[in-house]
């Protein structure tokens, strides 16, 4: 709606139009221009996106984690009338339009869906993000010590720069199974009154060696070592006391004994918050926005979705773990999850008529956006990506019509067809979007869960949030592109038909 600020900007571009030459009436008409979206946003949208942000920021502080991502979200599907699909399939339960059901793949994955009042064979929409971040987690066995202090061996988790990963506070997340069969859940360093960690690097008056080195080998991966205590077991005999100290604490708090590493998901993650970057406050930093940024608003979208009752095709959103490591493995989007999710759909929406070739028809008439962020342009790093193609922060969302790296190598490709398709939709819906690729030709290159998807049959485009710092403890967006991109993400769903 135009507000009176806005009609106002309207006359000022009426005026300056009447001055314009006629080849700028023609650029005008035949180019794109991509604008900033801090522009066209009145105070009122501008309210919206800062309360949205908000939203996302207290949900990330909760969320640092695939598995407290998924807890989170399901908590939020529950309170809003979702039903377990699994339980739906034990009990010979059916489908009906405007029901709302989750498939929790081992609390690491999630796929939920709003069921629409077409039949699901004629294809679904869907918004696909990933759940899990680049991160340092503990070896099987990590606890050790060396000159009397307590230290965690540790394996990075996706592509990091290891340099970044040291002298910051970084807190430990995740989960413990004991030998009696029992999880603990472990989370320090993210409340106030808690202990951090850290990883030392070396002052620079002895660094003359390390300073020479290479910045991918100044900190090597077998050097991530997490400081976890100082002070010795008091008794003569005993050996490694530091150690055996930690390991006493770990026993008093959780009930844990050293082999119990061995069956345990520990991360470490930064201990800090989201905050806001910037005077004018546009921008949030954080960990975790790649995937998060793109993750909340598919969440947010869906959930809007099932609020407003029956959607006309079924909208599935799907979370998944493992894409920062290749998307392999039992939750990871490579693997039959959403395969056998939609198959569950397809089933429980008739028993009696349910086949494989029903399922092969609903992914071949179904379309995803790969709800994934993309590197924005950085002023400081100029020269690593075409200007023509790459997504700027501010502009919206960005659409990325393939990924890979070296002649498309590994790419998803979209079809010219469905580019279109979602372009007539982000368009008509006055989504501003933007392009974004993943640098210039022959520099690097990446690739999401798209094509995983996308072998299933499914038509897929990559569409999400430019990113700064990307991969980095402390990720950068701006508020605008998180929001427009919910509202992208929200079009789609509502509007994509066969
Ligand atoms: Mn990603
Ligand atoms: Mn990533």
């Amino acid at each position: 709606m135009a507000t009176k600020a806005w009609s106002n900007n309207e006359n000022n571009e009426k005026q300056s139009d009447e001055k314009k030459t006629s080849g700028q009436i023609l650029s005008d008409k035949l180019g794109f221009k991509i604008k900033n979206c801090w522009e066209e946003a009145d105070k009122k949208q501008q309210g919206e996106i800062f309360s949205f942000s908000d939203r996302y920021k207290a949900f990330l502080d909760k969320a640092k984690t695939e598995r407290e991502f998924a807890a989170e979200c399901l908590s939020i599907l529950k309170s809003k009338g979702f039903v377990d699909l699994d339980a739906l399939l034990e009990n010979n339960g059916k489908l009906s339009p405007g029901m709302k059901v989750y498939q929790n793949i081992k609390g690491k994955s999630l796929l939920f869906a709003v069921i629409g009042s077409k039949p699901v064979f004629g294809g679904v929409n869907l918004v696909g993000a990933h759940i899990d971040s680049p991160r340092v987690d503990l070896k099987v066995n990590p606890l050790y010590e060396d000159a009397e202090m307590a230290m965690l061996d540790t394996q990075y988790y996706g592509g990091i720069k290891k340099y970044q990963w040291v002298t910051i506070p970084l807190a430990m997340h995740g989960v413990i199974v004991k030998g009696d069969g029992t999880k603990v859940e472990i989370k320090i360093g993210e409340d106030e009154r808690d202990p951090v960690f850290t990883i030392t690097d070396l002052l620079p008056h002895l660094a003359k060696d390390q300073m020479e080195k290479k910045a991918k080998d100044a900190i090597t991966g077998e050097g991530l070592n997490v400081l976890a205590g100082t002070i010795p077991y008091k008794d003569k005999k005993a050996k490694n006391k530091v150690k055996l100290n930690v390991l006493k604490l770990l026993n008093e708090k959780y009930g844990l004994v050293e082999q119990d590493f061995s069956c345990a998901e520990i991360e470490i993650v930064p201990a800090f918050k989201a905050r806001d970057v910037g005077l004018d406050r546009s921008l949030i930093g954080a960990y975790g926005h790649d995937d998060r940024c793109c993750a909340y608003p598919a969440m947010t979208a869906l959930v809007e979705i099932g609020d407003a009752g029956a959607p006309e095709t079924t909208c599935i959103c799907v979370l998944t773990d493992k894409e920062e490591v290749g998307s392999a493995g039992n939750t990871g989007a490579e693997s039959k999850l959403l395969e056998n999710f939609v198959a569950y759909l397809c089933y429980l929406h008739n028993p009696g008529s349910y086949s494989d070739i029903s399922l092969r028809k609903c992914l071949a008439n179904s379309a995803m956006l790969s709800a994934d962020v993309n590197p924005a342009v950085d002023p400081n790093y100029d020269g690593v990506q075409d200007k023509k193609t790459a997504s700027c922060l501010g502009k919206g969302i960005v659409l990325t019509k393939y990924t890979g790296g070296r002649g498309k190598g590994g790419a998803s490709d979209a079809n010219a067809e469905f580019c279109n398709k979602v372009r007539m939709i982000f368009n008509k819906n006055k989504i501003q979007w933007q392009f974004g690729d993943l640098g210039k030709v022959d520099q690097g290159g990446g690739g999401t869960i798209a094509k995983y998807v996308a072998n299933l049959g499914v038509e897929v485009v990559d569409c999400g949030v430019p990113v700064l710092s990307m991969h980095s403890p402390f990720e950068i967006i701006s508020k605008i592109d998180l929001y427009t991109t919910y509202k992208g993400y929200l079009a789609f769903l509502r509007n994509r038909r066969n």
